[in-house]
């Protein structure tokens, strides 16, 4: 049985650096925003290329408290509408409603799972104030359209890249350095992920990397001194312990992701299974690698007897969701043929050679 994602397989690669990490998190006595949170901060915006990188608590509150930094620098107001892909996870949407913003959903695109860049320019109405982008399964939007987007209607663009840490953009700036500011999640399943939940911002905003430094502790900087109403959603100290020995190794990780996925579109050759499209770039660090099919029932039987692992990414479009009952009424034809037919096949950057290959002939035997 090749598992879906073996995540105590990859975490056990860092076993001795984590029990390190550990003893020296207890001996130290401090728990809360330390140094360890610190040196993440710094390795992490380092790593971005940005000049800040604020550690929160997950990866929906890092996108919300960049909507609420920007409503404390009146850069946003409430009710104001930002667009976002009708095809994302539902932080990326419910992040925007929390704030108090009005999420406006856009088409997405069937050959890069991201934006579909006409409906987006379509979408665009006097109220809009921002574009969330989302680097769905680990690749990067359009970011040059929509960048050019953003700069002739005076909107932000907030990059949702809790799927694509490390991944390049074509103008050599990584993911979470594209736009005005970025979200991430490092639950565990994220290429770079914790042993728990976390998230952080980055971004080369001072104005703004200070203000969410304070809405993540209460609106205080100094202890007990209050100078917005924030909310309580910090890194926590041992996670960013383990994320500092994680670090280091993500590059590796997402090479071999990338490995496996170049084989897998070069060798994989069954009509009835629609690959990802991919140019080869550093711009795809495949989070996930999903495959779309007609019958997907059919097909997931067929995994299930042959013993390799999936998932569904995602089964149900966000405005189909009993939770956004607001946008029912809505529709987005290929959204919603995307949530009809994807399915994720294993990757990780410890498959081994035998599983690609088992994988690989499996696939090519349906
Ligand atoms: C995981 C994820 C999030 C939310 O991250 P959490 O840490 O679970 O809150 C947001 N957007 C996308 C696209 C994600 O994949």
């Amino acid at each position: 049985m090749i598992p879906f994602l073996d995540l105590k397989g990859i975490n056990q690669r860092f076993e001795t650096a984590f029990q390190n990490s550990f003893q020296k998190f207890l001996d130290s006595g401090y728990y809360i925003l330390g140094s360890q949170v610190k040196l993440f901060e710094a390795n992490f915006a380092r790593y971005c290329g940005t000049n800040h990188c604020v550690g929160v608590g997950n990866g929906l509150d890092a996108l919300r408290l960049i909507l609420e930094g920007y409503k404390v620098l009146g850069k946003l107001k409430e009710n104001d509408e930002v667009l976002v892909a009708s095809n994302t996870y539902i932080a990326t949407i419910l992040a925007i409603k929390q704030a108090g913003l009005k999420p406006v959903l856009v088409e997405a695109d069937l050959n890069t799972y991201n934006f579909d860049l006409i409906s987006l320019q379509n979408s665009i109405s006097g109220t809009t104030k921002a574009i969330m982008p989302v680097h769905l399964y680990g690749q990067i939007s359009a970011i040059d359209e929509i960048l050019t987007i953003a700069k002739e209607n005076n909107l932000l663009v907030i990059e949702d890249a809790a799927q694509a840490h490390g991944a390049i953009a074509n103008n050599g700036k990584r993911a979470g350095n594209l736009g005005d500011a970025a979200g991430f999640s490092y639950y565990p399943t994220k290429n770079l992920g914790a042993l728990g939940d976390g998230g952080a911002v980055t971004t080369n905003d001072d104005a703004l990397a200070e203000v969410i430094t304070k809405l993540r502790n209460y609106g205080a900087t100094t202890k007990y001194v209050n100078e917005i109403s924030g909310f309580n959603s910090r890194l926590d100290e041992l996670q960013a312990a383990f994320l500092n020995c994680k670090l280091p190794y993500l590059d590796d990780d997402n090479e071999r992701r990338r490995t496996i996925a170049k084989k897998y579109t070069a060798e994989i050759s069954n009509k009835k299974i629609v690959l990802p499209k991919y140019d080869g770039s550093d711009s795809h660090i495949f989070h996930l690698f999903v495959v779309r099919v007609d019958n997907r029932n059919g097909f997931i039987d067929y995994l299930d007897r042959n013993g390799i692992g999936h998932l569904i990414h995602y089964p149900i479009p966000p405005h189909k969701q009993e939770a956004l009952s607001e946008y029912s009424h809505l529709s987005f034809p290929n959204t919603e043929k995307i949530h009809d037919e994807v399915i994720s096949i294993p990757i990780s950057p410890i498959l081994t050679d035998a599983d690609v290959e088992k994988i690989i002939k499996t696939l090519n035997a349906y």
